[in-house]
C-alpha cells in the first residue's frame, strides 16, 4: 500500500459495537468482565485501551513496522528504551541531540549505573571505535536537533547488527513520511508525536515501533510496569493527526526549501543549517535515506551577539516564539536558552551549538507570508 493511503486507513477498523468510523474515545479506566479472568482482551487501561490499541496499529503501520507502544510522552518513550539495560551497560550516542534525551541520560539514568558515551555519530566510524563489550545500545538522532546533523543509518546498523547491539532511532525530525529506519536496519524507532505525528502542537505523546516480538513483549511490560501511558482522547487526536502527515509534509517541506533558500541569500544571515542544501556534510546521505528534507531550519546571523539573536527572536509574529516543532503554525526558538538549555553551555558551544543560533520550524502557512515576516523580522 502506497504511504499516502496508509495515512488515512492505519490502525482505522470501525468500531465493533455501532459502526463508528473513526475509533471512540474510551474513556474509561476497567472493563467488566464476564466471570472472573474472563474478559474481552481488556482487563485495565493502564495495560489496555481500544483508542490507543488503534493508535498503536497505526504507528506500526505508518512506519513499517509489526508493532507500536504509545507513551505519554516523547521522553517517557526513550525511558522506557533505556529500562531495557542494566547497571554497567554502556550506550553510545550522538553528540549532538535533544536536550531533554540528554538530561534524562545523563541526569536520571547515569546515576542508576548506565554509562553513556557520546560521539560525533555522523561518522560511523566513530561508533565503531567505541564499541566495548559491555555496548549494548546505539541511541541515534537524524537530522539533529538542532544542528540538522545527519547521520547514515544504514552504516551504523551495519556496525551495531554483528555484535547484537540494539539500535534505536529517533525519527521525531523526520516523521515518517520522509525516513523509515528499520528499513535501514534499525531495531526502533522512538518518535516524540508531540511534534509531527500529532502535528496540531495540541498533545504531547511519545511512540516506539518495532519489528522483534521479543522486544515488544519487553517493552509493553515496560510501558505497563512503569505505566507512563497516554490518554484516550490523546491517543483520538494523533490517529486524527496522522491522518493528515502526507500532506502535512508535502506542505512543510516546500515552504522548508523555500526559507531556506531565502535565508541563505540574505545579506545579513552568516549561515543555514539544512540537508537540502547541496554542500551540506550529511547531504548524500539524506538525498539516500530521506524522502525529502523537512521544514527545519536553524539560522545565524552575520551579527553574531545573543542580543541581536534575542531582537529578531522577538521581532516576528507570524512564527510564535515557542519550545516544541511540527505544528501547523510556524514557530521561531532559541535553542541556547530554551529548547537545549539543559545541556552546559561548554557542551553547547563545543557540539556547535552557538549563543546566537536560531531554530525555526516552518509550518503550513503560504509561504509568501512566512517570508514576509522573516524579513521584517531580521530587517
Ligand atoms: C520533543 C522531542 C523529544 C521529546 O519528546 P516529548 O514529547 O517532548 O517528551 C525527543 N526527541 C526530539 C528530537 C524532540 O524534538
Amino acid at each position: 500500500m502506497k504511504s499516502a493511503t496508509k495515512y488515512i486507513h492505519a490502525g482505522a477498523h470501525p468500531d465493533p459495537s455501532t459502526g463508528a468510523i473513526m475509533t471512540p474515545v474510551y474513556q474509561t479506566s476497567t472493563y467488566v468482565q464476564e466471570a472472573p479472568g474472563v474478559n474481552k482482551g481488556y482487563e485495565y487501561a493502564r495495560s489496555q485501551n481500544p483508542t490507543r490499541t488503534a493508535l498503536e496499529e497505526a504507528l506500526a503501520v505508518i512506519e513499517n513496522g509489526k508493532y507500536g507502544l504509545a507513551f505519554s510522552s516523547g521522553v517517557a518513550a526513550t525511558d522506557a528504551v533505556i529500562k531495557l539495560l542494566s547497571p554497567g551497560d554502556e550506550v553510545i550516542c550522538a553528540n549532538d541531540m535533544y536536550g531533554g534525551t540528554y538530561r534524562l541520560f545523563t541526569k536520571v539514568f547515569e546515576r542508576f549505573g548506565i554509562v553513556f558515551r557520546y560521539v560525533d555519530t555522523t561518522n560511523a566510524a566513530n561508533v565503531q571505535a567505541a564499541v566495548t563489550a559491555r555496548t549494548k545500545l546505539v541511541w541515534l538522532e537524524t537530522p539533529t536537533n538542532p544542528l540538522m546533523n545527519i547521520t547514515d543509518i544504514a552504516a551504523v546498523a551495519a556496525v551495531t547488527k554483528t555484535k547484537k547491539i540494539l539500535l534505536v532511532v529517533d525519527n521525531t525530525f523526520a516523521s515518517p513520511a520522509l525516513q523509515n529506519p528499520l528499513d535501514l536496519g534499525a531495531d526502533i524507532v522512538m518518535h516524540s508525536v508531540t511534534k509531527y505525528l500529532g502535528g496540531h502542537s495540541d498533545v504531547i505523546q511519545g511512540a516506539l515501533v518495532m519489528n522483534d516480538p521479543e522486544l515488544r513483549e519487553k517493552l509493553y511490560f515496560i510501558q505497563k510496569s512503569c505505566g507512563a501511558v497516554p490518554g484516550p482522547m490523546d491517543c483520538f487526536l494523533v490517529l486524527r493527526g496522522i491522518k493528515t502527515l502526507g500532506v502535512r509534509m508535502k506542505a512543510h517541506c516546500e515552504n522548508g526549501k523555500i526559507i531556506a533558500n531565502w535565508l541563505r541569500k540574505h545579506p545579513k544571515v552568516a549561515r543555514v543549517y539544512w540537508p537540502g542544501f547541496e554542500d551540506h556534510p550529511g547531504y548524500a546521505v539524506a538525498k539516500k535515506q530521506m524522502k525529502d528534507f523537512g521544514g527545519m531550519i536553524s539560522f545565524e546571523l552575520k551579527n553574531d551577539s545573543v542580543e541581536e539573536a534575542k531582537r529578531v527572536l522577538s521581532s516576528t509574529h507570524l512564527f510564535s516564539l515557542a519550545e516544541s516543532l511540527g505544528g501547523v503554525e510556524s514557530l521561531i526558538n532559541h535553542p541556547a536558552s530554551m529548547t537545549h538549555a539543559s545541556i552546559p553551555r561548554e557542551e553547547r558551544i563545543k557540539n556547535g551549538l552557538s549563543d546566537s543560533l536560531i531554530r525555526l520550524s516552518v509550518g503550513i502557512e503560504d509561504p509568501d507570508d512566512l517570508v514576509e515576516d522573516l524579513a521584517k523580522a531580521i530587517g
